[in-house]
Order: structure tokens, then C-alpha cells, then sequence
């Protein structure tokens, strides 16, 4: 029915009242109805359809919108926001309605909001800028936010829009922050760093590598480090290098490196890789410090543990070495060679009515004459005072030694210059030949010696091989041996003691006890020479625990006289130290005398510790367990490694007199010294200068923060009485 009244509607709609249709005619029109009507359904249905399309796709987008990781906003011209989506809520903690319908700057600190303005008057159609936005909320935080904004220029009267993303940067930010730090710390460090990348070139090197070197960033870049190679090391040197750095992935030693000046220095080097995600090296970072002080100091050492100071000739030490080699080789080849011992005559006239200057001078001069008359593989030594000795390697015959001995007569018999005034000084000479005249060095020498006795008795200037019937030194030695095992007994030794200065505030702050023995006939006898018959003979073992006992109750006398010393230290010979029950008795004497072992110090010397490292910190630790304070005396000249002193329980270090005495003269000396003293305050050590003789020298010490000083300047070693003057 309702078709038919549709029908009556288009005819109305046509005009026509009435219309004369065939009943062809109508069921031709009530199909075309029908076909128009499914049409119109399907069209519905479409429409429908696109409709539910279009509501899950508006979902979708709303959806999208709100979760995207990145936060968006509308804003309109003045930057009012006008719609927002829920990760913007989120990031700054503050509802959509809380958002929407005011300024978008009111989320940042006053100081930002400007520079939002402006980037909203911009023209551009982007702008972007990185601003500090503020999250809403009990503890407000900073976000670090990039803000980019896209202007949207809206055909409608609405002007312009702008369309915002933000992202929010702070963790980029913290992390370009933190490479900041890092990389200040790099540049600002005193160790020179160099990166290069997997293939060997030079991408980064910081300011104290260009300052140590020479050469700046720009030189260097996209170079090899083989630049810098000084060309001491041998190319399996390198290969070996960087074999551990494959293996191991780090290597650290030492390096001689070339700087731009060309001259070679070395460093400590510590070499790493940095890999990649696969685990593949990807960089090379090298860190170096300049060692050249303390190769320096090495040197010095060396040269002061080797050589003689005044004529540069190896001394005591390095000639034991090569006479043990020496014969070693010659038993091995079986070979012979010759010994001479040389003693200036009456060298004391010209020392003590000249000075000691003039002394040194001619002792320099002769030793350059004996140097000339020798031939290179001779070894010549000053062994102390003006004795010389001679090894002459390969002599296939006695005679050799002996034409040797008139040649440096000979050369002898010119007169020495000095003072512009000219002199004449001969020698004599013993000669020892091995192995006739012994196997041992010991042997070789006693007899060397023996027979330059028998020169001078012999008159002097003159030469005299070793005959086995004549045996005097060793009666002169015996003799002194058996006076001091005398004095012992009588108790005929002496203790002076040698007040220590605090530097910082002039106080008096410890004296160290020396021993003193001033022989019947023949006076003050040296203490280095009869503390060394003392030490052959095992004597010093007594004489050690006599001194210990003497000088505490020295200590409780002044005590009771009213004077508190500070600390007494007492020299401790290698001998002793080594005694196993060194402990025990030094504990007796310590509860006996009632010393307050706080007050007590002991002086090992640097070569007494050293060779049996395990059991000198042993004994070390037992001491200091006892309260008793350790020090290192004569530090420098035992030649120790600094890195192992750092394993010995210790309280103070005693600098000793052969570094003070060239300072601040010397510049060697000069570091050397600054760089004790830099050590021994990374290991809070106490340092104490000896020797100081100068006002130069004591204020040089002071400056450099040394904490106490002994020498002539400030006191000689006096008695005990005197002490008690002094301090009071
Ligand atoms: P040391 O322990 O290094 O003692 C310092 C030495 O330097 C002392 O020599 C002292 O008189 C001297 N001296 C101090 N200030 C100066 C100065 O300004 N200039 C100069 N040129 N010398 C100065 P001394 O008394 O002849 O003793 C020499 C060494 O003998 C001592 O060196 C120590 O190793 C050893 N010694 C001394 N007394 C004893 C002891 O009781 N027992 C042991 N085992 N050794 C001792
Ligand atoms: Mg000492
Ligand atoms: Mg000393």
C-alpha cells in the first residue's frame, strides 16, 4: 500500500490528476520501484556501514591520540591550549581540564614562559627549542622538554593554530650532562689520554697529552700513535704489547715515547679496549703520566748506590760486582786476572793543610790520570778516602800487572796543579793476582791490600805483588777487634745523641742516638769504620742491645731531670734486625728500664729491610705492635723500589744527606726531594731531613713541607748533659 501511495505522490508531483497506464505499463513502473527501493536500501546500508567505520576509526585516532608516547597539544595564537592529549596530562601531572582553556606557559618557570612567547610570534612554520617545563605535583621536578611547534594556518576565520609536540628530553639531557662532567674530567686531568680507533688512528687526545708531548690534536689526528715512537723499544717490544691487550683487552708498563721537541721521554702507560655490541674493539684508550722524575731519581740512586760522588768512578758496591763477575768469568774460562790497590801518600798533609775542597780536587784529578793510563775493559773504583783499586781483566801474565803498577807511577810523578800552586803526591800499589793469590773476592782484596802495605813499608812510591809471608793488616784489623770487643766489655762506648727540629714550629721534637768510641791510643775512631769490624765480627749484635738499653735509660734520666725529648731512635744494624729473637729482648730491655715504648723509635736502613722482605714485615709489624715507632733511615741509598716501601709497616722516612746536601742548588735534587716527600705524604709518612747543614737547605726543607730536620746546621751529635742545655 505504501507503494501505491508513492505512486499517487510522483503523480501529484507530475501534474497529472489521472493516469491511463496499461497494466504492462504498471508492473513495468512497480518494478523500476522496486529495483529504486533495493537500491536505496543498499545505499542505507552503506552509509551505515561507513558510519561504524568512521566511529571505530575516530576511536581508533582519540586512542592513539591520547596513548602516543609523544605528548600533544593545540594552542591557539596566544598559546592557550585547546584540546590536549593524556600523555601531556600525564607528563605534567595535571588533569585535561586543568590544561585545556589556559596557557600552556603557565606549566613553566617564569624565566622560560618568555621564549615561549617568541617561538609563538614566530613566522616560521616550525619552531623548536628545548625549555624546562615543570611537572604539577607534591615534589615539582624539572623535565628538560623539547617543544616543537607546527603552525596550522586554518582557512577559517579561527587564524592561526599551532600544533605542539613535546618530548620529553631530561634523560638525554642528564646524559649529555654526565658526557659533560666526563669530558671535563678528561681534559682537566693531570694524565695525558689518546683514543684511537680500531685501526690505529688517533681520534682524540686531551690537554695533558698535548702539553706532555708537544703535539696538539690537530697534528696528531687520524695519525698512528707510532708517531710518537722514541725508537728504544724493539719491535717485539710492541708486538708483545699488543698481544696481551688481544688477549686480555688491557696492558699497562712502561713506555720511551718521543715528544714534538724530539727529545725522549718515558711514561707509565695503562692501554684498554672499549668494544662494540658484537664484542669487537672498537676504540683503544691509552692514559700515560710522565715519569721522567722518577726516572730521574732512578738514575740518581743508581748513581749514588754505583758511583762515587766526588771523581764519578764506580764505587764500593759496583766494584764488588764486577770482581764477582769477574770471577766467575775467569773460572769459567779459566782465565787469570790482577788486582791493584792504590793508596795515595800522605794524602792527610795535603787534606788537612789544604781543606777538604782541595782534597776532593786532587782525588778528581788523580782518577782522571789513572782513568788515561788504562785501557777500557779495566774497571778502576774509588773504594773511600784515597784508595783505588784496579781490576785488570784478561792479564795472561804477572808481568802485565806490574808494567800496569810503573805506568801509573809514572803518571803519578807529574805535579798535580792546585790552588795555582803545584804539588808532588805519589802512590803506592798492591797487586793480588787470581787465582794464585786467592779464589774469594774477599781474599783477593785482604791480600791486594796486604801487599800495598808492604809497598809503603817499602818506602813508598812504589809497587809490591802479594807475598803470602806478610800478613800485617790483618794484625792491625785483629787489633782493632779485639779493642772494641774490649770496650764492650768496659762499657767504654759513648752515646751522643743529634736533637731533631720540627720545621713547621722550630720546636725540638726527638734526638737520635749515635755511638762514639774514643779509643785509648788512638782517638775518636770513626763510627762508620768500627761499626763496620763490629758488623763482620757479629759484635754489633751486643753493641746494638747496649746502646738500646743505654739510650732509655738516657731517656728516663732527662725525664727526671725535668726535659721531655719526644722521641729517642736508635739505630738498628742489619745484623740485629735479622736476630730471631729480636722481639723478645728488645721487649726485655723495654720492661726493665720502663721505657714507654711510645717514645721509643728504630732505624732500619732501606738494605737491612729490604732483601728479606717477608720477614722484615713481620718483624716490622711486631714492633709497631709494641708501640715502638719504624723508621727508614738513610732513604735513597738503598736503592729500594718506592712500590714495595708502600708494603712495609712504617712511620717516618728519613731523606737522606745525599739528596739534602745539593739542594736547592741541584735541580735533579730539587725534584728528587719534592717527590719523596710528595710519596711519603700519599702513604702519611713523616719525613725527616738529615744532614742539613745550610740555612738555604733548611729553608728549601720547610717550604716543601718537610716535617723535621737534623744536621749541623741546627746540631752536631753532642753528650747527654749537653742535650739537657740545649733543649732546656
Ligand atoms: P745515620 O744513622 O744516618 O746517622 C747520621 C749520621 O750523619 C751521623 O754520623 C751524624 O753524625 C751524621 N750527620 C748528622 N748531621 C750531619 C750534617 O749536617 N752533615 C754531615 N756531614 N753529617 C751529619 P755518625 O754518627 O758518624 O754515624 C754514621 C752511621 O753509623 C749512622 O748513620 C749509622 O748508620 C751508624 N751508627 C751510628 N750509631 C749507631 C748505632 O748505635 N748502632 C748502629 N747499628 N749503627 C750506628
Ligand atoms: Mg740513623
Ligand atoms: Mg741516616
Amino acid at each position: 500500500m505504501n507503494h501505491m501511495r508513492n505512486l499517487a505522490e510522483s503523480r501529484a508531483e507530475y501534474g497529472e490528476d489521472t493516469l491511463d497506464l496499461g497494466p504492462e505499463e504498471v508492473r513495468r513502473l512497480v518494478h523500476e520501484l522496486r529495483v529504486h527501493q533495493i537500491e536505496l536500501e543498499m545505499q542505507n546500508d552503506e552509509l551505515r556501514e561507513t558510519q561504524v567505520t568512521l566511529a571505530a576509526s575516530r576511536d581508533r585516532y582519540s586512542r592513539l591520540y591520547d596513548a602516543s608516547p609523544v605528548s600533544y597539544c593545540t594552542l591557539d595564537a596566544r598559546g592557550v591550549v585547546i584540546e590536549c592529549n593524556l600523555t601531556l596530562s600525564q607528563l605534567l601531572n595535571r588533569e585535561r581540564r586543568q590544561l585545556i582553556g589556559y596557557p600552556l606557559a603557565r606549566n613553566l618557570p617564569p624565566e622560560d614562559q618568555p621564549i615561549l612567547l617568541d617561538m609563538l610570534s614566530n613566522r616560521a612554520l616550525t619552531v623548536e627549542q628545548t625549555l624546562r617545563f615543570r611537572s604539577h605535583g607534591e615534589e615539582q621536578k624539572n623535565l628538560n622538554i623539547l617543544l616543537k611547534l607546527h603552525r596550522l594556518d586554518k582557512p577559517d576565520d579561527m587564524g592561526s593554530h599551532w600544533f605542539a609536540a613535546i618530548s620529553d628530553v631530561s634523560s638525554m639531557h642528564r646524559l649529555t650532562e654526565e658526557l659533560r662532567v666526563k669530558s671535563a674530567a678528561i681534559e682537566n686531568t693531570l694524565e695525558g689520554v689518546l683514543i684511537t680507533k680500531a685501526n690505529g688512528q688517533i681520534c682524540f687526545v686531551n690537554s695533558a697529552f698535548e702539553k706532555t708531548t708537544g703535539f696538539t690534536l690537530k697534528q696528531v689526528q687520524g695519525k698512528n700513535p707510532s708517531i710518537l715512537q722514541s725508537g728504544k723499544h724493539t719491535s717485539t717490544f710492541y708486538q708483545e704489547m699488543w698481544q696481551a691487550i688481544a688477549r686480555e683487552g688491557h696492558w699497562r708498563g712502561e713506555v720511551w715515547n718521543r715528544r714534538a721537541s724530539g727529545e725522549i721521554f718515558p711514561e707509565w702507560i695503562s692501554i684498554s679496549t672499549v668494544f662494540d655490541d658484537e664484542r669487537k674493539p672498537a676504540y683503544y684508550v691509552g692514559v700515560f703520566s710522565d715519569i721522567t722524575i722518577e726516572e730521574r731519581m732512578r738514575e740518581r740512586l743508581h748513581k749514588l748506590a754505583y758511583y762515587d760522588a766526588t771523581t764519578d768512578l764506580p764505587n764500593r758496591h759496583l766494584f764488588m760486582d764486577r770482581l764477582n763477575q769477574a770471577i766467575a768469568d775467569s773460572r769459567r774460562n779459566n782465565r787469570q786476572f790482577a788486582l791493584l790497590f792504590i793508596d795515595l801518600d800522605r794524602f792527610k798533609n795535603i787534606n788537612d793543610t789544604l781543606g777538604h775542597s782541595t782534597g776532593d780536587h786532587l782525588l778528581v784529578e788523580v782518577s782522571r790520570r789513572i782513568t788515561a793510563s788504562l785501557r777500557e775493559v779495566d774497571t778502576v773504583a774509588r773504594m773511600g778516602g784515597d784508595e783505588f783499586m784496579i781490576l785488570l781483566s784478561n792479564t795472561d801474565a804477572e808481568k802485565d800487572s806490574q808494567i800496569v803498577a810503573r805506568k801509573l807511577l809514572a803518571t803519578m810523578a807529574d805535579p798535580f796543579d792546585l790552588d795555582g800552586r803545584q804539588y808532588h803526591i805519589s802512590a803506592s800499589i798492591g797487586i793480588s793476582h787470581f787465582p794464585a793469590d786467592g779464589t774469594t773476592a774477599e781474599d783477593i782484596i785482604r791480600h791486594a791490600d796486604i801487599a800495598m802495605y808492604q809497598a809503603k813499608e817499602h818506602g813508598r812510591n812504589t809497587y809490591h805483588c802479594y807475598t803470602q809471608s806478610f800478613d800485617e793488616k790483618q794484625v792491625v784489623h785483629l787489633d782493632l777487634e779485639n779493642d772494641l770487643r774490649h770496650a764492650v766489655r768496659l762499657e767504654s762506648l759513648e752515646l751522643y745523641y743529634q736533637p731533631q727540629q720540627d720545621l713547621a714550629s722550630g720546636n725540638w721534637s726527638g734526638v737520635e742516638a749515635l755511638l762514639r768510641w774514643n779509643h785509648p791510643e788512638r782517638g775518636l775512631i770513626p763510627t762508620i769504620d768500627f761499626i763496620r769490624i763490629a758488623e763482620e765480627t757479629g759484635l754489633i749484635v751486643e753493641i746494638g742491645y747496649w746502646v738500646l738499653r743505654r739510650a732509655c735509660q738516657q731517656f728516663l734520666s732527662w725525664r727526671r731531670s725535668g726535659l721531655d725529648v719526644g722521641c729517642v731512635s736508635v739505630n738498628l744494624s742489619p745484623h740485629q734486625f735479622l736476630q730471631s729473637n729480636l722481639i723478645e729482648r728488645m721487649r726485655d730491655i723495654l720492661g726493665e728500664t720502663g721505657m714507654p715504648p711510645d717514645c721509643l723509635g728504630v732505624e732500619v736502613t732501606e738494605s737491612a729491610a729490604m732483601p728479606n722482605f717477608q720477614y722484615s714485615v713481620r718483624t716490622l709489624v711486631a714492633l709497631r705492635e709494641m708501640g715502638v715507632t719504624i723508621y727508614i733511615d738513610d732513604f735513597g741509598t738503598g736503592f729500594s723500589s718506592l712500590s714495595h716501601l708502600r708494603h712495609l709497616p712504617i712511620d717516618v722516612l728519613k731523606i737522606d744527606r745525599a739528596f739534602v746536601s745539593e739542594t736547592p742548588g741541584n735541580g735533579d735534587d730539587v725534584a728528587i726531594v719534592r717527590a719523596i716527600i710528595a710519596m711519603a705524604r700519599t702513604m702519611n709518612l713523616r719525613i725527616v731531613a738529615e744532614g742539613i747543614e745550610t740555612a738555604e737547605q733548611l729553608a728549601f726543607l720547610r717550604q716543601e713541607g718537610c716535617h723535621a730536620g737534623q744536621g749541623y746546621l741546627l746540631s752536631r751529635p753532642i753528650a747527654p748533659e749537653a742535650i739537657l742545655r740545649l733543649m732546656r
